[in-house]
């Protein structure tokens, strides 16, 4: 397969329009077959569900090339059935997870010509979406729904090495306690658009969101969970309803046990004894892992024993066995690489 003339390492995080995309619709109570189609832009009615009341949720994953050349994805299965539960918990139809693969293996072979090559540290980044479609102007859900899936080339997260963020506490909630937190909703990320740029002009990277009912406990981030690590290693991450439950952690907390031999536990996590731990990194699939450094809470100050410099040794080394088995330098788990 010839590939696409991109300087592939210089690629940002930004959308590219590719050369095919996935569309299925649901009308009258079912999903039709779904195709692939050349047209980017879709044409819906004004009164449209998803423009009126955000009724629409979303998918992220990645395709690349192993170290033998396979184009694959990463545990597809788990993004399919979190957004069948995203869906049910917005009043969508579901999507059937066997269709889910299958449009996303459709997706990826049809521009494999854009799926980049192993070692450039570039992916082909895979965004499932479904929304409302039909006029809704009285609040109820949408009669009909769209499913699609496009693909967009993605450069290496790290340009230059992983260098530690700096984190600010949110005065602002990310989720309610029996809220959409658990869900991969639109709502929840147009809610946090405001926080996330006002503390980008303080000159945080990230929010980290506490529990909205005590701000006393750690959630997670607007985009990624919380991986701490213990001055006596063991690799702890947040337990609670309300956050998004990312497959890249789930992953890391079972390379944690089963690879590296480490203890690892979900618990609550309460905000005081995060200047205790000897590490702290945030876990999503576009950075695998960002280290954390810094977290600062109005004004006081929390340093991470690993600085400012580098990851920190446990986190590097969960970086780079899960790295490994998605990249196929290690053996992976059965069913956590699916081939195309
Ligand atoms: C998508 C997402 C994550 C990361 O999940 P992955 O499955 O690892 O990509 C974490 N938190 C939130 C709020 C998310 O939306």
């Amino acid at each position: 397969m010839e590939k696409k003339d991109i300087d592939w390492s210089g690629l940002g995080f930004g959308y590219v329009q590719t050369d095919k995309r996935y569309v299925a619709n649901f009308k009258n109570g079912a999903w039709d077959e779904g195709v692939l189609t050349d047209d980017a832009n879709i044409v819906m009615n004004e009164c449209a569900g998803v423009l009126q009341y955000a009724q629409t949720c979303f998918e992220g994953l990645k395709a690349y090339t192993t170290e033998d050349g396979r184009t694959v994805c990463f545990r597809p299965d788990l993004n399919a059935e979190r957004m069948y539960n995203t869906a049910q918990r917005l009043e969508m139809p579901p999507f059937p997870k066997d269709k889910f693969i299958d449009a996303v293996k459709q997706v990826v072979k049809a521009n494999e010509a854009w799926v980049p090559p192993y070692g450039s540290g570039a992916t082909l980044y895979l965004r499932p979406y479904m929304f409302g479609i039909n006029p809704v102007i009285g609040v109820k859900p949408a009669d009909d729904y769209q499913f699609r899936i496009f693909a967009t080339p993605v450069g290496p997260y790290f340009k230059g090495g992983a260098k530690p963020l700096t984190l600010c506490v949110s005065d602002f909630d990310r989720a309610a306690p029996h809220g959409t937190g658990h869900i991969k909703a639109g709502l929840n990320y147009a809610m946090s658009l405001h926080p996330i740029v006002e503390a980008h002009k303080a000159g945080y990277a990230e929010n980290m969101y506490l529990d909205a009912a005590t701000r006393t406990k750690v959630e997670e981030t607007g985009g990624a969970n919380f991986l701490f690590i213990t001055k006596d290693n063991k690799v702890v991450t947040p337990k609670s309803n309300s956050i998004l439950p990312s497959i890249t952690r789930r992953s890391l907390m079972y390379v944690a046990k089963e690879y590296l031999g480490l203890e690892a536990e979900e618990r609550e996590v309460h905000f005081d004894e995060v200047k205790d731990f000897a590490e702290c990194g945030l876990c999503g699939t576009a950075a695998v892992i960002s280290p954390v450094g810094k977290i600062v809470d109005h004004g006081k100050e929390i340093c991470f024993p690993s600085g400012m410099d580098e990851m920190g040794p446990i986190t590097k080394k969960l970086y780079d066995t899960l790295t490994g088995i998605q990249m196929g330098r290690l053996e992976a788990p059965e069913g956590w690489i699916v081939e195309i």
